[in-house]
């Protein structure tokens, strides 16, 4: 049965995204564990409302801030760094631009004094006590709000604010667009051949001969440059890799109440020395590696890689690592041929990950642990399924299949903490989407449910899904098992 040009007919969230070109380089930003929505989100939200008071002379005039968290933030914002990351942002200082180091630092002196420096400036009394949370308020808009506000010495306010982090990293503040995008400002360079389904993605490839990481390439030169998309793509992968590393220098257990141990570094001393040569019959194990690494080093609030989250940024760096060492042809490439299949294997997987962010939701708030886990699933099947040699149908069909097997995943970390489920989910999720992709090489293209019905049907799932599944840590293992 051929593939159906399905236009999807149920309505869909987000329609104002419809126009607004999304890069690769927004859904993989360099960013800091351990979460995308719950940390990166906060600290860029916390930052914009800084620099909007610097930029508009207004610093020298406040006497006092207030800041509110409301819904998931504020309800599993402690196990998730994001009061620590809402410190740093109003400092100033973005989740790319600041070490792990450099963040103990800083709030150790906020601690310690009692006071911050509003955009890196201007002091003023607040420490994390002063945060404050409200988890059963939800604000029309999205299940991840903050409300800033910036209060002059006669109690009048300065500047007020209420921003949504929505999965990803991705914020908005209320009044503008949902991308992030002013509501004023210019309508940003279009992609010359834009999608939001599948449907029309696949469309482009047929019409123009081109594969998705094509059609993708195609939209980023629009505003880049070919040498400036390599090695911006090429630095995403050697910051997945140096978290791989350091994550496999470390020791002990992880940061919180769970006393989880860090497996990773034992399990790389013992595959080095059961696998010294890189046995194609231990890619199980180097794949789960790579994935625990990560998701360890971002469970410790490292430096990540945003894949399309931080809950996530296991799964994509694992299943590249397949692609570059395992594909057929690629164990004694040379470094320029791994480098483009990398660049290869992003731009498809981005291609897959703009029709989550445009059709569903990337957020484990919004949707649960489907939207993260699962989506990054699927874009890194496509990614494979292209380095395998797959047609654009058959790229679609790996992402579909990835995407089908990961519906109704829930989102219940225990103790709010990005560990339990989360770290092994990450390696169960690229061992799905390495089977995904080799399903999919193995049929013609043809099949019976299309990538935009699944992402549909996610898109609907985490609607129903009760908030309790939805990254508040009230339900599921969150409540069933005991923290310590
Ligand atoms: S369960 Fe999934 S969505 Fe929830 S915090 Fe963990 S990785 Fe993120």
């Amino acid at each position: 049965m051929p593939i159906r040009n399905l236009t999807p007919t149920t309505e869909v969230p987000s329609p104002s995204l419809e126009e607004v070109p999304l890069s690769s380089f927004d859904l993989f930003t360099v960013g800091i564990g351990p979460s995308s929505s719950h940390t990166v989100g906060p600290m860029r939200a916390a930052a914009s409302f800084a620099a909007d008071l610097a930029e508009h002379g207004m610093l020298d005039t406040v006497a006092s801030l207030t800041v509110r968290l409301y819904g998931s933030l504020a309800a599993t914002g402690a196990g998730h760094g994001t009061m620590s990351a809402v410190l740093i942002g109003l400092e100033g200082r973005l989740p790319d631009q600041v070490l792990p180091a450099e963040m103990e630092t800083i709030l150790a002196r906020i601690e310690s004094s009692g006071t911050l420096k509003l955009a890196g400036i201007h002091e003023l009394a607040f420490r994390e006590a002063d945060i404050a949370l409200h988890p059963l308020t939800v604000l029309d808009g999205h299940p991840n709000g903050m409300k800033f506000a910036a209060i002059a010495a006669d109690g009048e306010p300065v500047l007020e604010a209420t921003y949504f982090s929505i999965g990803g990293g991705f914020i908005y503040r209320e009044g503008d667009n949902r991308d992030g995008s002013s509501a004023t400002a210019d309508a940003p360079i279009a992609d010359p051949l834009p999608f939001r389904t599948a449907a029309q993605l696949l469309a482009h490839c047929r019409n123009e001969g081109l594969s998705f990481s094509g059609v993708m390439l195609r939209n980023e030169l629009a505003r880049r440059t070919q040498a400036e998309v390599n090695s911006g793509l090429l630095h995403i992968r050697d910051v997945m890799d140096e978290c791989k590393n350091n994550s496999l220098e470390r020791t002990g257990n992880l940061p919180g109440t769970l006393n989880v141990r860090r497996r990773a570094p034992d399990w790389h001393r013992r595959l080095r020395e059961e696998d010294p040569n890189r046995d194609p019959a231990f890619w199980q194990e180097w794949v789960n590696l790579v994935a625990l690494a990560v998701n360890e080093e971002n469970a410790s609030g490292g430096r990540v890689v945003t894949a399309p989250t931080n809950g996530a940024a296991g799964i994509i760096p694992a299943v590249l690592f397949y692609a570059v060492h395992y594909a057929p042809g690629m164990k004694d490439a040379d470094q320029a041929k791994k480098d483009d299949a990398t660049v290869r294997f992003l731009l498809a997987s981005a291609a897959v990950g703009v029709l989550y962010k445009r059709m569903a939701s990337i957020s484990g708030a919004e949707v649960g642990c489907q939207g993260e886990v699962g989506s990054a699933s699927s874009m890194a099947a496509a990614g494979l399924a292209e380095i395998l040699g797959g047609t654009p149908e058959q790229v679609e069909n790996a992402a579909e299949i990835a995407m089908e097997h990961n519906l109704g995943l829930t989102c219940d970390p225990i103790g709010g903490l990005v560990q339990i489920p989360c770290i092994e989910r990450n390696a169960i999720a690229a061992a799905k989407a390495i089977n995904a992709a080799k399903m999919a090489l193995w049929g013609d293209g043809t099949h019976r449910v299309s990538l935009d019905e699944v992402i549909i049907t996610m898109a609907e799932t985490g609607k129903d899904m009760s908030s309790r599944y939805k990254e508040t840590s009230m339900g599921g293992l969150a409540v069933n098992v005991v923290e310590c």
